[in-house]
């Protein structure tokens, strides 16, 4: 498998909807089935196997409409997603979705059959692996070794082949930092040149843009979102007000971090812009807590972009050994990479060395183990708000006490590698499948049957 890239796999993709693994991922598996029939489809038939994650989450996560949307050749970021069934359907597009079991098992699956106007057909398997992340398996029934020049087209960042690499792993990258110093968004840089097609300057510049789109996200939610198809209401705006009454615990900045997560979390919700900071679920932690960080710090908008590199850099080490699929680890790969992520940026944001920031993930990786995905009622927001708050919080806390002098005992390296062992230990149903914890509570199973009639009386 070639190295993951910091902007095609770890921040971003700049997207829509409620997953990425769910919505992004699907949109890009459609848009490489048009490309490998290189021709309007006119028939695609989609088969999930009922012991993976999308069986039973395909609609309530997103991923029908990401199919949908992918299959027309819409762009992840699309404003129109939301209605690519329907245009589907207009454009005399079928779509069908059947539950079966196959050999080639995995979670986040897509077995995909696709007819075209000429009569031309292509099958394949791909899988989401995480963060919009795509893995194509098989074509034609045939296994793929090698998917660089498939995936690639859909990616931001066009990958080398056979890259050097400046550091293969966070041991090699330690000693350079024994030997040189500096900080972790120099390595960032250094390795993100090295694997793509992409100068320093550019970069930086996607950096750049995906900062402005997480401070838009930031005040679309505070300015308030509606979307009829969520579990929780608007609820940012009540953190703005409640001060004022006096209501609050004085907790000025974590105050403003928690108002923050919930405003990009809201616009996940409702559809709006959001970078996937690992993932679309766990969005709302980085932003959350680097940006109001920063702004309560006085830092400039460079140091904030270098920031996200840093983030971006500890989230190769966790892609490499986990990814960040909570059908594959649970909550922990998402919510609590975002932690580490962020844990680290904080640190470099405050001026901290390269090994500061990788003490800094650690530690918030460390407080965050186990952390099972049960998202109620298939929507990406019970219980995810709250653990992205946690998330945030917990990286803020991280990252004082490293830059406090904490020790954080355990190396970066291994508590990703014991993050790994938990998650391939985790029980399936609490591994987004919602078959466990608070999907099954009688609340959410209330929850979940009000939504599914409303959604028939829709239909
Ligand atoms: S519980 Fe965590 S991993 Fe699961 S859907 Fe929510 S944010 Fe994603």
């Amino acid at each position: 498998m070639h190295p993951p890239s910091i902007f095609n796999n770890i921040l971003g993709p700049v997207m829509r909807g409620p997953s990425s693994s769910h919505t992004a991922a699907a949109v890009r598996i459609g848009r490489l089935g048009r490309r490998l029939l290189s021709e309007e489809p006119v028939y695609a038939r989609f088969t999930f196997d009922p012991r993976g994650s999308v069986a039973t989450t395909y609609r309530g996560q997103g991923s029908a409409m990401g199919l949908a949307a992918g299959l027309l050749g819409m762009d992840i970021a699309d404003k129109d997603l939301l209605k690519a069934e329907e245009l589907c359907s207009r454009k005399g597009l079928k779509i069908e979705y059947r539950i079966e079991k196959f050999s080639d098992a995995h979670p986040n699956i897509y077995n995909t059959y696709l007819k075209g106007a000429s009569g031309k057909e292509v099958s394949f398997m791909a899988i989401s692996t995480g963060g919009g992340n795509v893995r194509l398996t098989r074509l034609n029934n045939e296994p793929v070794d090698d998917d660089l020049d498939y995936i690639n087209p859909l990616m931001p960042v066009r990958l080398k082949r056979d890259p050097v690499l400046p550091f293969k792993n966070i041991n090699e990258l330690v000693k350079l930092l024994e030997q040189k110093g500096g900080a972790l968004s120099d390595y960032a840089v250094r390795y993100e040149t090295a694997i793509g097609d992409v100068s320093e300057e550019d970069a930086l510049i996607l950096a750049r843009s995906y900062m402005f789109i997480m401070r838009e996200a930031i005040n679309d939610g505070l300015a308030g979102t509606s979307y009829e198809d969520r579990l929780l209401p608007r609820q940012s705006h009540l953190f703005s007000q409640a001060p004022e009454k006096g209501q609050l615990i004085p907790a000025s900045l974590a105050n403003t971090i928690i108002r923050s997560v919930t405003a990009v979390m809201e616009v996940k919700s409702a559809m709006g812009l959001i970078v996937a900071a690992p993932t679309a679920g766990s969005c709302g932690t980085l932003p959350g807590v680097l940006l109001p960080s920063a702004e309560a710090a006085c830092r400039t908008e460079n140091e904030i972009m270098k920031a996200l590199l840093a983030a971006g850099m500890v989230g190769i080490f966790i892609a490499n050994e986990c990814g960040f699929a909570a059908e594959e680890g649970g909550c922990q790969y998402e919510c609590g990479s975002a932690s580490g992520m962020a844990a680290a940026a904080l640190v470099e944001l405050m001026g901290g060395d390269g090994q500061m920031s990788l003490n800094a993930a650690s530690m918030a990786l460390q407080n965050t183990l186990g952390m099972i995905c049960d998202p109620v009622a298939d929507r990406v927001e019970v219980p995810c708000l709250g653990k992205n708050i946690m998330a945030a919080l917990n990286a803020l806390a991280a990252a004082n006490m490293t830059i406090a002098g904490y020790d954080h005992v355990i190396p970066l390296d291994e508590v990703i590698k014991a993050m790994k062992e938990v998650g391939d230990d985790m029980n399936l149903k609490y591994r987004c499948t919602c078959k466990g914890g608070l999907s099954t509570t009688p609340t959410a199973r209330r929850i979940h049957k009000d939504l599914s009639s409303s959604d028939k009386e829709v239909e």
